[in-house]
């Protein structure tokens, strides 16, 4: 018997079962699939420092109207799909008010302050350190307005959460990226954050680590799970195990099993597609960046230039429509010098969301040996490490490095 099965092998699952394991609990960690193949295999692999702020629903008209149009690059939704995502998109626009999202700043920056520590104690102990790159990123404008208007936000972060940056004009940009093409006004460099190469690659070290420590890991499906004593059970190729305890980390189909377990969760995903280029000649990209007014994003990586897209709202299982890719490539090879692609296919991924925009982080209301940790949107690879320690010492019973309740998931349960 194992004390706990942790159901997803995804960054948030792997960190959840390493810092369990860590903490003298034996654990087995189920994946249908290799480990980190989904979401957290195509990310942008930023470490996000500064996010503390979670990526809210726009609120003022003229943004709206754009993205009501649908031909914007940064967010594109499917018209058929809106009738079931519109109870979620109407509590995530409520949540988004300035006021209560500031709110939800001031207890989402209690977790994401830990995140780069948090990483930077999984990755020595796994040896992974090769993999984070200590340059920060750029988040880069086309006018001056946006420039000043995000310098000014900046400065506000930086004075009610401590965090870096420097502010760059043209020039100043162009000195560290000397292939950009000369179009852009300047650039917030937020020197925080911290940069993977091979997303993937690092989530796999931290899985090592966990093997190490005597976890094991097997394939197997987590909707067999059942109630069987005061414990589960569930199928897996190695046969059925029996775990004192479950962590649901499924990332974008925690759903299917929450639901099965009695839980109504307003969960939905933010799809997101990335594709790999060479660059062209000599061409190297010093940091990753984000074209802000255009709304795409460029990240150098060991397989070559990554460039990921925005928010599609669509249905989790619904077809890849790879719009947003399509209108990004030729304006990020204007900006950029982009040899060939390097994938057959565009990648795509689910960024798991809750409308509160804060993950779920805690006991599950009516079953005492089941826990919930997923819904980490667009920081799940940023927050693994920090949620797995918060989630390790809530089942373990110790003291919480950060307080829990901003995470619980009461907060989210609809009643019949
Ligand atoms: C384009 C894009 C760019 C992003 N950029 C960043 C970034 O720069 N920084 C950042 O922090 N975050 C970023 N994100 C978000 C981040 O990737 C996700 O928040 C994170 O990967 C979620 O991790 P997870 O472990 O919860 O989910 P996943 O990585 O999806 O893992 C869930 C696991 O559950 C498994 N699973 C599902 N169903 C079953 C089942 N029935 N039985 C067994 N196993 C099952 C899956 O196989 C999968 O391995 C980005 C996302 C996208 C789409």
């Amino acid at each position: 018997m194992t004390d706990v099965a942790v159901l997803g092998a995804g960054m948030v699952g792997i960190c959840a079962a390493v810092h369990l394991q860590q903490r003298g609990r034996n654990v087995v960690l189920v994946d249908r699939r290799g480990a980190a193949e989904e979401t957290s295999y195509g990310n942008a692999g930023l470490i996000q420092r500064e996010g503390v702020y979670p990526y809210g629903f726009p609120h003022d008209f003229g943004a709206l109207a754009r993205y009501g149009l649908n031909r914007t690059i940064d967010a594109y939704y499917h018209p058929s799909a809106l009738p079931r995502l519109a109870p979620f998109l109407w509590e995530y626009w409520k949540h988004s008010r300035p006021a209560r999202h500031a709110e939800v700043a001031r207890r989402y920056a209690t977790l994401i302050e830990h995140c780069v520590s948090e990483h930077d104690a999984l990755a020595a102990a796994a040896g992974a350190q090769g993999f984070l790159r200590r340059t920060g990123w750029l988040k880069a404008f086309r006018t001056e307005r946006e420039r000043d208007r995000r310098f000014a936000e900046a400065e506000r972060w930086q004075r009610e959460f401590g965090i870096r940056f420097r502010a760059l004009d043209a020039a100043m940009l162009r000195e560290l990226e000397p292939h950009l093409a000369p179009v852009l006004s300047g650039a917030v460099h937020w020197t925080d954050p911290v940069g993977v190469d091979d997303p993937q690659g690092l989530a796999l070290a931290y899985l090592k680590l966990f093997e190490r420590l005597g976890g094991e890991f097997v394939q197997g499906n987590a909707a067999t799970l059942e109630a069987h004593g005061a414990g589960w059970r569930l199928r897996t190729a190695h046969g059925r195990i029996e775990a004192g305890a479950a962590v649901i980390a499924l990332g974008p189909w925690a759903d299917v099993l929450t639901r099965a377990l009695g839980y109504d969760l307003p969960l939905a995903v933010k799809r997101g597609y990335h594709m790999h280029y060479r660059p062209a000649g000599e061409a190297k990209l010093n940091h990753p960046l984000l074209d802000t007014e255009r709304g795409y994003f460029l990240a150098p990586m060991r397989r070559g230039i990554r460039l990921t897209t925005g928010a599609e709202f669509a249905l989790r299982d619904a077809m890849k429509t790879p719009v947003q890719l399509a209108r990004a490539e030729p304006i990020a090879r204007n900006l950029f010098p982009l040899a060939e692609r390097l994938d057959t296919d565009p990648w795509m991924g689910s960024r798991p969301c809750t409308p509160d925009m804060l993950p779920v982080i805690g006991r599950a209301p009516r079953h005492p040996q089941l826990w919930f940790d997923f819904g980490h949107a667009h920081h799940g690879f940023t927050l693994g490490p920090a949620s797995g320690r918060l989630l390790a010492e809530l089942v373990t019973g110790e003291a919480p490095f950060v307080d829990p309740s901003p995470f619980a998931p009461e907060r989210l349960e609809r009643t019949a």
